[in-house]
């Protein structure tokens, strides 16, 4: 197969193998990595839809990591997507609830979409090392304001030649978030909470990946660090596999895709799944009340210079959409460094020209996608409207989709078919469900009564990923000021 290699968005230079790119990350100029050409599919729809999950994702994967032997992305694939990490055989499904189609990624050991790809990045991640000789042990460090968190390390968890390190702020988790993190099994696992917020966190965390002087005592000790944020091309590359498999499973002449976005990670999935062959009609793009990206499409303008909002689709309150440089890139080219360093410095930039010379035959990258948004009370009726009427419970980030997705045939009365990316469990976030539907009865409780109530109501089966936080042992119990971060991971491994 022809080799494919990673260049980044700033400076097409800076090239890299897909095993290198998966190691590093970000690019060295703080560019993301992008491939140089997207590979077409191999396989015809028809041989594609008689395929299971795992035989699709490796035909994916292999067309992308061009330098592992298909005998490694076989293993990687299959030591993902197994029923010991996902609690349905098919590892994801098309539900049919009114009128369109809810692909649910929340399979997973952490019941959100992100299991999908944080299941099979550390295993390409310990490939990646043997592959490029890495002597030294990969340390993950994260921090989390709740979710992804979560999803590293149970990714992570016990996954030979890596550790794990997630921070979380003490008092700004939910009770439900804390102790699945908490609860935590694995032998390289670890769970700090912080007394500081999440941008204490984070920006601490930031601090330890460039403090040369530890980096140099870690890998004296035989360890380097790596992240698994949403802009390494190992967590891009396997969701754009389940865009290929919900079209198989439908094989109708066009879709539409309908995408929760909040880093613009899983949509980016969705538009090379597009650029690999699978006939997309639109890409809807899917906000909360935190409609930057709706701005942006609307306008050919990103602009965050905005207040913040809280909303109980919390993995969409993001004001800076790093995978969007992506996007980006195929319309600006060399010119993207400059529009992120506007981005950095004003806090916004422009594409109106950009984006008006490509798309003058109405083809050009963002012709495809289209900005929604649903405001918090669109979110509610809709989880409210869809039990109602099929009793099908949504959470409030597929929710959020799927009141887009209304509005968008209310405005066009495009009959395409449409799947709407399902990116979490409703049991995640139970309070803010049964308060949708319940409306003015609702009551407060624990998050065992909140969730037997929800069960009840929606007649599904309580997931095992509920009853082990639940139920499960705490195993972490370190609390630290931000400050002293960098001393628990020298407690830990020096
Ligand atoms: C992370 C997340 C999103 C947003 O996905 P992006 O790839 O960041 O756009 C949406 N819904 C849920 C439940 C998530 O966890």
């Amino acid at each position: 197969m022809q080799e494919l290699l990673y260049h980044s968005t700033r400076d097409t230079s800076l090239t890299a193998t897909a095993s290198q790119a998966i190691l590093r990350g970000i690019a060295p100029d703080g560019g993301l990595y992008v491939p140089d050409r997207i590979p077409t599919l191999r396989k015809s729809f028809d041989e594609l839809s008689m395929m299971s999950y795992p035989e699709v994702a490796y035909e994916v994967l292999r067309l992308f990591l061009t330098d592992f032997s298909d005998e490694e992305v076989r293993a990687a694939v299959n030591a993902a997507y197994n029923t010991e990490n996902f609690d349905r055989d098919d590892i994801t499904c098309l539900m049919k609830a009114n009128g369109a189609y809810y692909l649910e990624l929340f399979h997973g050991r952490t019941i959100a979409f992100k299991d999908m790809a944080l299941s099979i990045l550390p295993h390409l991640m310990s490939i990646s090392a043997k592959k490029n000789n890495l002597k030294e042990k990969i340390v993950i460090l994260t921090a989390t304001s709740g979710d992804t968190g979560k999803a590293a390390l149970e990714g992570f968890a016990n996954v030979p030649g890596t550790g794990i390190v997630v921070f979380y702020p003490k008092d700004g988790v939910s009770t439900f978030q804390e102790r699945q993190m908490l609860t935590q099994e694995g032998d390289n696992t670890h769970v700090i909470g912080i007394r500081g917020n999440f941008d204490d966190a984070q920006r601490e965390v930031k601090k330890i990946f460039t403090d040369e002087a530890f980096a140099a005592k870690m890998k004296s000790a035989g360890y380097v660090f790596s992240s698994a944020n949403s802009i390494n091309i190992g967590r891009l590359i396997p969701q754009i596999a389940y865009y290929v498999y919900a079209y198989t499973r439908l094989m109708e002449d066009e879709i539409t895709f309908v995408v929760p976005t909040g880093n613009f990670g899983n949509i980016l999935a969705a538009y090379y799944a597009a650029k690999m062959g699978v006939p997309v009609s639109k890409l809807i793009c899917a906000s909360n009340d935190n409609k930057v990206l709706f701005d942006f499409f609307e306008s050919g303008v990103y602009d965050r210079n905005r207040d913040f909002i809280l909303t109980s689709s919390p993995s969409m309150d993001i004001l800076i959409s790093s995978n969007l440089e992506r996007l980006i890139y195929e319309i600006a080219g060399d010119k993207t460094a400059d529009l992120m360093s506007s981005l950095a410095g004003s806090g916004k930039y422009s594409v109106k020209d950009l984006a008006g010379k490509s798309a003058e035959d109405g083809d050009g990258p963002l012709d495809m996608f289209r900005g929604e948004y649903a405001t918090e009370q669109e979110m509610q009726e809709e989880i409210r409207h869809v039990y109602k009427d099929c009793g099908y419970v949504l959470d409030p980030h597929t929710a959020v989709a799927s009141a887009s997705y209304r509005k968008y045939l209310a405005d066009t009365r495009d009959l395409t078919p449409a799947v709407i990316a399902s990116t979490a469990s409703p049991y995640k976030f139970s309070a803010s469900v049964l308060r949708a539907i319940e409306g003015d009865s609702f009551r407060e409780g624990t998050d065992k009564e909140l969730i037997e109530r929800l069960s009840k109501l929606s007649g599904v089966e309580i997931p095992a990923a509920v009853d082990r936080a639940l139920n499960g042992t705490i195993r972490h119990n370190t609390v630290c000021d931000p400050a002293d971060m960098e001393k628990e991971i020298e407690k830990i491994f020096l």
